[in-house]
């Protein structure tokens, strides 16, 4: 069975800056393409979950 991972409920993230989430994971999983974009969570994630308790906002889930 393969781990969970990461998502971020996009109307839940206020598009912090710095992302707190993405300053907290060792993975360096959570990005963004643009400096303006949402971050998005890539495949380096380890499904560890220490994102969820970095979000201020709950904007992140473990699927
Ligand atoms: S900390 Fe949460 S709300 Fe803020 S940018 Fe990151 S994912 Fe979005
Ligand atoms: S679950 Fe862990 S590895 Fe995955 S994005 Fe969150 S902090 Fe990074």
């Amino acid at each position: 069975m393969t781990h969970k991972r990461a998502v971020i409920i996009p109307n839940k993230c206020s598009n912090c800056h710095p992302c707190p989430a993405a300053e907290g994971c060792s993975a360096r999983a959570i990005k963004r393409e643009e400096n303006d974009d949402l971050p998005f969570v890539d495949l380096a994630c380890k499904g560890c979950g220490t994102c969820l308790k970095d979000c201020p906002q709950q904007a992140m889930l473990l699927i």
